[in-house]
């Protein structure tokens, strides 16, 4: 695919490499264009992702006398899904 203008904001869309896949990315608005086909690679991607997000909680730990506090328990911002990682 050659650079094309986007049909939101008519901006310029360039040639990105995501997942194997080429999308035109719009510049100004972010819009994106791809083919169906490649739309159902992304998506195929997507399932794959998750089913290889595990649990990312730890044991509870057994309350005991003398325990020191427990540490920085801040969830780190993890992506939401595969496209989100790819875009984000
Ligand atoms: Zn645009």
């Amino acid at each position: 695919m050659d650079a094309a203008t986007c049909p939101q904001c008519s901006s310029e869309m360039a040639a990105r490499q995501r997942g194997g896949v080429t999308v035109l990315q719009c510049a100004s608005c972010e819009g994106l264009f791809l083919p169906r086909a490649d739309l159902g690679l992304l998506i195929e991607q997507e399932n794959d992702w998750h089913l290889s997000q595990g649990p990312r909680t730890q044991p509870i730990p057994r309350i005991m006398p003398g325990m020191t506090p427990p540490p920085d328990l801040t969830p780190v911002k993890q992506p939401r899904s595969y496209v989100d990682e790819l875009f984000g």
